[in-house]
């Protein structure tokens, strides 16, 4: 549903939209066969203002395909509510730095061919009813295969990253079913053959569910009846995740823990783990870039490379990272008019603003934070979007502004608006400890956090997704809490123990500990949480199986 192509292109709205961008960026350097279908979401999803009293104020976040991309000479019609929707895609074009290509289609409908209504179903991610997100779905998910097919291509296997393409798989059936004699059961094999499915979310909610009233009126009795579809897709409601589970002969999850959460949730599927990876060259400051050029002239490439990151010197890995919080601070200023101290250590949380990712975790308790900023000075910036129909997120960011409000002027604290692509570039190089606070096991991987390692940013985090996976307790960051869902309600409490313990003293009273612990996070994490590794990954298991 969302691709991170570049901070101008809005077709996305957060991890996930920048997890296909930096796969697509790593399937252009592996040099793979590929294509990706998204939506063009000509308004975005949301461009964040912050009220004066911390409420969060939404704007649409358009942007102008025709400035990035070519349209293609090429339209499929799809039927929603009996009407004819034309799609046409526009091309985007993902180059890497040795030149080989990988398609983008994004998917447009606002063309003069179709009604009023249909013209926007391709606006607004993330946006809109449950209606309106049906008829996304039957874009992206039929209207992509029949874009596919017009354009030429021929597929070998259809990855669907995350269940909002997962009409695909009945529109593939449909076709078999029309072609060939063959029972339902033969076809479903066939289609398993083809189908690859990532989930990302163990967060309920986070599945698509659409009554089969709505699937009937929008999708039509002639694509394929709903009773044919209930045994696939669930009884009371299409799920999108049941659908996929049910059509694709390759399951995963993103990290091993979610894995293992995934198959909780859904018995007797084989649910697999590829962890996820960030695509080290878009992630990393320009100052380490450098540093790595120099000693690993092909880390980019080959990020494994960056396993040697602990031969760098002290000074030069901290010059690095001086620049990059400079820059950081630069920016806060520029934003918000606020000074930070380059010499005080700076702790950044930028995340979905929403329940389980807890970003009040820091602020729950108020004099623990006020003494612990008298015995050592620190600094904080946050930021991240709620989604407009999260009230309690909403409520999440008002809350931390009147938090941050009373603990002014004695602990600097900064809320950058309009996390974007841009933004978390700037902060996951800018920040000395990337904190991270989700309700486990709610966090199916992140990826954030990865981004912080390659700019020698120290993760402090609750062991859930990815982190457990990475992390060396005083090694290559910190945890929060014991491993698992017991103690969560400690995690406040955990928090500041480590702060007061661990990190800050360290900061403060071992520099060179702390430059040791940069580059072992480097070492250790950058080498292997980079999508490099996770495409390789997805080419051996799951595109190519025996
Ligand atoms: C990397 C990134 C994310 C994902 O971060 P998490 O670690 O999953 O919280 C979200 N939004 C933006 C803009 C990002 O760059």
């Amino acid at each position: 549903m969302e691709i991170a192509l570049r901070p101008e292109i809005h077709s996305y709205s957060g991890g996930l939209g920048i997890l296909a961008g930096d796969t697509a960026r790593s399937c252009a350097d592996l040099e793979l066969p590929v294509v990706f279908v998204s939506l063009a979401s000509r308004a975005g999803y949301l461009r964040q203002e912050i009220a004066p009293d911390g409420s969060q104020v939404g704007y649409d976040d358009p942007w102008e395909p025709s400035e990035w991309a070519t349209p293609l000479d090429a339209m499929i019609a799809v039927s929603v509510e009996g009407r004819s929707v034309w799609i046409r895609p526009w091309l985007y074009v993902v180059a890497c730095p040795l030149g080989h290509l990988v398609p983008v289609l994004l998917l447009d409908t606002d063309l003069d061919q179709n009604a009023p209504e249909d013209r926007s179903i391709t606006d607004h991610l993330y946006g809109g009813d449950d209606v309106y997100r049906l008829k996304q779905e039957v874009v992206l998910g039929v209207g992509g295969v029949r874009t596919l097919q017009a354009l030429g291509f021929s597929i070998r296997t259809y990855h669907l990253n995350e269940g909002h393409a997962a009409l695909l798989t009945l529109e593939l059936l449909r076709r078999r079913r029309r072609s060939g004699p063959n029972g339902l059961e033969h076809e479903v094999d066939h289609v398993r053959d083809v189908c690859v499915f990532t989930t990302h979310t163990p967060v309920e909610a986070g599945h698509d569910r659409f009554s089969y009233e709505h699937v009937r009126r929008v999708l039509g009795d002639d694509f394929i009846a709903p009773d044919e579809i209930r045994p696939l897709a669930g009884e009371d409601r299409l799920n999108m995740t049941r659908l996929a589970l049910n059509l694709s002969g390759y399951v995963n999850g993103v990290a091993r823990r979610h894995a293992e959460t995934t198959q909780r949730m859904f018995p007797g599927y084989r649910i697999a783990a590829i962890t996820n990876g960030v695509h080290a060259p878009t992630w990393t400051h320009a100052g380490f870039a450098e540093l790595y050029q120099g000693i690993l002239p092909n880390w980019g490439h080959e990020p494994e490379l960056l396993v040697r990151a602990d031969q760098l010197p002290d000074e030069e890995v901290w010059a690095a990272h001086q620049a990059a919080k400079h820059e950081l601070l630069d920016e806060v200023r520029r934003r918000t008019g606020i000074s930070m101290d380059q010499n005080a250590p700076l702790i950044g949380f930028a995340r979905r603003m929403t329940g389980y990712k807890r970003p009040d975790l820091l602020f729950s308790d108020m004099q623990r934070l006020r003494s612990l900023a008298a015995k050592f000075p620190f600094q904080v910036v946050v930021a991240g979007k709620a989604h407009p129909r999260d009230t309690q997120g909403q409520q999440i960011i008002r809350d931390v502004h009147a938090r941050m409000r009373q603990l002014s002027p004695e602990i600097r604290m900064a809320f950058l608006p309009n996390y974007d692509m841009a933004l978390a570039r700037t902060l996951v190089a800018g920040t000395d400890v990337w904190l991270n606070t989700p309700l486990p096991p709610l966090e199916a991987s992140g990826t954030s956090g990865m981004k912080a390692a390659l700019n020698g940013v120290l993760n402090l985090s609750v062991l859930d997704g990815w982190w457990i996976e990475a992390c060396v307790e005083g090694v290559t960051g910190w945890s929060i809490g014991r491993d698992g869902p017991e103690g969560a309600e400690q995690h406040g409490r955990d928090l500041y123990d480590k702060l007061e313990g661990e990190v800050l003293p360290l900061y403060y009273h071992d520099r060179a500990g702390w430059i040791r612990m940069m580059k072992q996070g480097i070492s250790k994490i950058a080498s292997y949480f980079n999508s490099q590794r996770m495409m390789r990954r997805y080419t051996t298991e799951a595109y190519v199986r025996p």
